[in-house]
């Protein structure tokens, strides 16, 4: 028999009047054939509710004694929900998640699943029983009651879909669905009708606030179909899963996250340790470190800069302060008034001209770009803040995604999974006798077939980046990573890129046709580059792979020309000498965490 997991969030459950029309939601689901595990959040703002009330009598309650207090939300959830299926007439019962079996580290208020026993719901779920399951709980080795941390529900729903090998994971919410950006934003944000995990998980990071972002690195690593859908009508809403919505489409969404503060650290020695130093501080003060770009160095100094969200602002600050003096660079300068603009689709990894598109629009709309940072499926550009608006619909405008692409995929029924034989089940099993949260990276590689293009001394000012990448596209180049660092005090900028390095000669003449026509003061170029790439699941959730590369290559004495990051890739190009040396270390150093 199907099953189905259906979650609903605190909103679809806010009330009694929700809650009965959650259950209803649940027994059709019944009625239809399927066996259903409801998984519930809190009621409304319970959560914030009971941390308001620990903060009442406790300015910094343990964390121990937070979980036992906040899993309380949910223990009322699930026993209402249980009582309001009961009234209409149908089998439920509520488990807490220790009575569900869901076992998981002890680091309370954010710990981690390690292993589901699910007998307890197969049992119940065959006796005809709609299981109603708290959200956001487990249980630790020595039973202690522990959170999976804030919107753990999802990971709940998306970790029982994957043991109960579910044929569809319901995500019931406020919204009915996941847009091209945030339609409270921008009125004419589409609705997709799918949408990747890797686009969801990178958009996810961006502040589009969907899902849990643990939740959906689950679902991938499982294979589970997510259908996020709205609570309050039939609708259907939009499935996450391996494939984009079009298989052409460039980009499959938009996002702003308003409210940023740019970093940039000066004169930084040029060399082996130093980018190391200054993001293992602000790590250890586990600030989110965004945006990283490190200028090509001149006179063995370099300029690093970086984002962080603005309220980490001041504590990243004390950070970098100690950093500047432990690396003996020769000081920072921040703002605070900066937003992040990103586009984001698998599809711009086969393209030529996409970076180029999204610079052309910003220019056209007089919006200039302060740095650029792009990864695989993504690229972001710092803007003012009080232009990211203009920004963000300029993007979504050049890229037509209030336009639903011709070869768009249609919704007509939920990506059937395999059966599961018993030998499958016997697998699955044994699979989650490991972390399933776990660190697994699927692939360590190094690329030699690349090459480096430098621009220093570019003026800042709006349409510069698109005048150069127009001019790359021109030549049908294919770029790969682009940094573009932030130099206000000179009014100066630097543009590094890679390109395939059989049109190194091509692209530096395009370059120096450029520098005629601007006044870009230097044009510089290297065919001798090696790209690092570690790639996995979950690496922004996991700080420690960036921190770990620049660690291993720092002991090395491998210098770091070029960095970028994303959800699922972290890159570094180095010398290629150092190359050879720069693989055997990180295999060796992560060795333990491929899958
Ligand atoms: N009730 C918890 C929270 O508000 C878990 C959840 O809603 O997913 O964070
Ligand atoms: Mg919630």
């Amino acid at each position: 028999m199907p099953l189905v997991v259906q979650k609903f969030g605190g909103t679809s459950v806010a009330d009694p009047e929700k809650i009965l029309a959650a259950a209803r939601k649940s027994i059709r689901a019944q009625q239809e054939g399927n066996q259903v595990v409801v998984v519930v959040s809190a009621m409304g703002q319970n959560t914030d509710l009971l941390i308001e009330l620990a903060s009442q009598v406790n300015d910094s309650p343990p964390a121990r004694e937070m979980d036992m207090l906040l899993s309380t939300g949910e223990q009322v959830s699930v026993a209402l929900m249980a009582m309001a299926v009961h009234s209409l007439g149908y089998k439920a019962v509520s488990l807490t998640g220790a009575q569900i079996g869901i076992h998981t580290d002890s680091a309370f208020t954010k710990a981690r699943i390690r292993t589901i026993s699910p007998d307890r719901i197969r049992k119940l779920l065959s006796e005809g029983n709609i299981v109603i399951a708290a959200g956001f709980q487990g249980i630790d080795e020595e039973l202690n009651i522990t959170t999976l941390g804030r919107g753990g529900s999802d990971t709940t729903a998306v970790a029982l879909a994957a043991v109960l090998r579910a044929d569809a994971c319901e995500i019931h919410t406020d919204v009915d669905g996941v847009y091209t950006t945030d339609p409270r934003q921008l009125p004419e944000a589409r609705q997709m009708s799918r949408i990747s995990y890797d686009e969801m998980l990178e958009l996810a990071s961006l502040g589009a606030g969907v899902m849990h972002n643990r939740s959906i690195e689950f679902a991938k690593k499982h294979d589970v179909p997510i259908h996020v859908r709205s609570s309050f009508s039939d609708t259907r809403g939009t499935l996450i899963v391996s494939e984009s919505e079009s298989p052409t489409a460039p980009v499959c969404g938009a996002a702003m996250t308003r409210n940023e503060a740019r970093i940039t650290i000066q004169g930084v020695p040029d060399k082996p340790g130093t980018s190391c130093e200054i993001f293992r501080q602000l790590a250890e003060r586990k600030i989110t470190v965004d945006m990283i770009v490190q200028n090509i160095g001149q006179a063995d100094r370099a300029d690093i800069s970086f984002t962080v969200p603005k309220e980490e602002l001041k504590e990243a600050s004390q950070a970098v302060d100690l950093a500047v003096r432990s690396v003996g660079a020769s000081g920072f300068t921040r703002d605070d008034d900066v937003s992040k603009v990103s586009v984001v689709g698998i599809g711009m990894s086969k393209q030529t001209g996409v970076a180029q598109q999204m610079f052309r629009a910003l220019a056209t709309a007089g919006i200039n770009i302060q740095m650029i940072t792009t990864s695989e499926i993504k690229i972001s550009v710092l803007v003012a803040r009080d232009e990211a608006l203009a920004a963000l619909r300029a993007v979504h405008q050049s890229f037509k995604l209030f336009h639903k692409s011709a070869d768009a995929a249609v919704w007509d029924k939920l990506p059937t999974r395999k059966p599961a034989s018993t030998d499958i089940d016997k697998l699955v099993a044994d699979l989650y006798v490991a972390d399933m949260e776990q660190l697994a990276l699927s692939d360590i590689s190094m690329s030699d077939d690349q090459a480096r293009i430098t621009l220093l001394g570019v003026p800042d000012s709006p349409g510069l980046a698109a005048d150069v990448f127009d001019a790359v596209a021109a030549k049908g180049i294919f770029v790969d990573m682009i940094v573009q660092s932030y130099d206000g005090y000179q009014g100066e900028t630097g543009i590094s890129f890679t390109i395939p390095r059989e049109q190194f000669e091509t692209c530096m003449q395009a370059m120096d046709e450029l520098k005629q026509k601007f006044s870009v003061s230097r044009v510089l170029g290297s065919k001798d580059i090696a790209k690092l790439s570690v790639s996995g699941i979950g690496l922004r959730s996991h700080t420690s792979v960036a921190i770990g590369m620049f660690e291993v290559l720092a002991e090395a004495g491998i210098n770091v020309e070029m960095i970028n990051t994303s959800e699922l890739r972290v890159n570094v190009v180095v010398a290629s000498s150092a190359g050879e040396t720069a693989l055997a270390c990180l295999k060796k150093r992560f060795a333990k965490n491929l899958m």
